[in-house]
């Protein structure tokens, strides 16, 4: 079998707002096509125009192609050869961000072709299933302002509604002040009562204030209880993390924006921290994530899948949770974007706060066309 062309689908919606952290404002959607009929589909979670870029930027040097150069005419089951190669083929201008970006998504689709090849579900490519269903979390944002307490109020009524026994809020207006943060994880217990599992994703905004970062951490965590703070620092911090992860009690977990299994290493091992949330789209595809997994279960620690955009994430990461037995939670955002739920054909339900594990070939998924035309953006410079 043969790759003959990988198509970018450049998607947006037709106003984004610069100012909040959703990743579902825009997708990029890729494609690979085959000699023998069988389509893959994976998805970048990048800047849609910067991924088009990546693919079919011509040659430079023999370390500056677009990943095409290195893709087009190989065999999708020597897949993580081809990993080798367009790692090696864009180390100049990659090894961690948009180049890496790119790869996952060619990488996810690479997986779905072999799955579909073989008429097993890529769960089974990966060493089988742990469970038939993983239980998932509400992702969802802070509000922008930071008083806004009904909205916190809100946000965990829909959580009930919909059956979750989880939910994470995260960025807009936390970490600005101590008694806002406080009051408004409060609203939230108080709506969700005392069994509910809450995690708190701060965004960073303690990168250049650690100790504040911890004093408010023990607080929110003292008086309400969270499951976990998420990236409290950047991911390049390292040596932020650990101090967090040595002076708070709840869990300290982080990286959605670090990158492959050389990343992760560092991050884990020097930022001791308590979980690993690579995310498929975005950090090295599913070939990277299973290192990442094996390095994370290698140290007694969990994977929890980072995922906040289309469903072909949410489809990817069902596989290797199954696949992973440190993986006990999915995130499953609740943006209210198109392109959150309807890029692929297949809904992903939650039921009684889970949902199953797809059992079609390959990722198990099937491309809306409709949705891919009406959000197609060519984005032109
Ligand atoms: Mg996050």
């Amino acid at each position: 079998m043969e790759v003959t062309a990988i198509h970018v689908h450049t998607l947006s919606l037709d106003e984004v707002e610069g100012e909040k952290a959703d990743g579902s404002q825009d997708a990029c959607v890729i494609e690979i096509e085959t000699d023998e009929g069988i389509t893959g589909v994976g998805e970048a979670d990048s800047s849609p125009a910067v991924m088009n870029a990546v693919v079919n930027a011509p040659v430079s040097h023999d370390k500056s192609k677009g990943l095409k150069h290195v893709v087009l005419g190989r065999d999708p089951f020597d897949v993580e050869a081809i990993w080798n190669d367009m790692y090696e083929a864009s180390y100049f201008y990659g090894r961690k961000g948009a180049a890496i970006n790119a790869m996952s998504g060619i990488d996810m689709a690479l997986w779905d072709v072999m799955g579909k090849a073989t008429g097993r579900p890529v769960y089974q490519l990966l060493g089988g299933k742990h469970r038939d269903e993983v239980r998932a979390y509400a992702s969802t944002l802070f509000p922008a302002d930071p008083t806004n307490t009904e909205h916190m109020r809100r946000e965990a009524r829909d959580a009930l509604d919909d059956g979750f026994t989880a939910i994470k809020f995260g960025w807009g207006g936390f970490g600005r002040r101590r008694a806002d943060d406080v009051a408004l994880v409060g609203a939230a217990r108080e709506e969700l009562g005392p069994e509910f599992d809450i995690m708190v994703d701060a965004g960073m905004i303690w990168q250049d204030d650690v100790k504040g970062g911890i004093r408010t951490t023990n607080a929110v965590d003292e008086a309400h209880d969270i499951f976990w703070i998420e990236e409290p620092v950047f991911a390049d911090n390292v040596d932020g993390y650990r101090r967090f992860s040595r002076a708070c009690e709840t869990r300290v977990v982080g990286g959605e924006e670090e990158y492959t299994v050389y990343g992760f290493r560092d991050f884990v091992d020097r930022g001791e921290v308590d979980g690993v949330q690579p995310d498929v789209a975005r950090s090295g595809g599913i070939t990277h994530m299973e290192k990442i997994a094996t390095l994370a279960a290698e140290r007694g620690i969990p994977l929890y899948p980072h995922g906040y955009s289309t469903n072909l994430i949410i489809a990817a990461n069902l596989h290797l949770i199954a696949a992973n037995r440190n993986a006990p939670l999915l995130e499953y955002c609740v943006e209210d974007s198109p392109l959150r739920w309807d890029v692929t054909v297949e809904d992903f339900p939650v039921e009684d706060g889970t949902v199953q594990v797809p059992e079609e070939p390959g990722l198990g998924v099937t491309l809306d066309r409709d949705t891919l035309d009406r959000y197609r953006t060519d984005f032109a410079f």
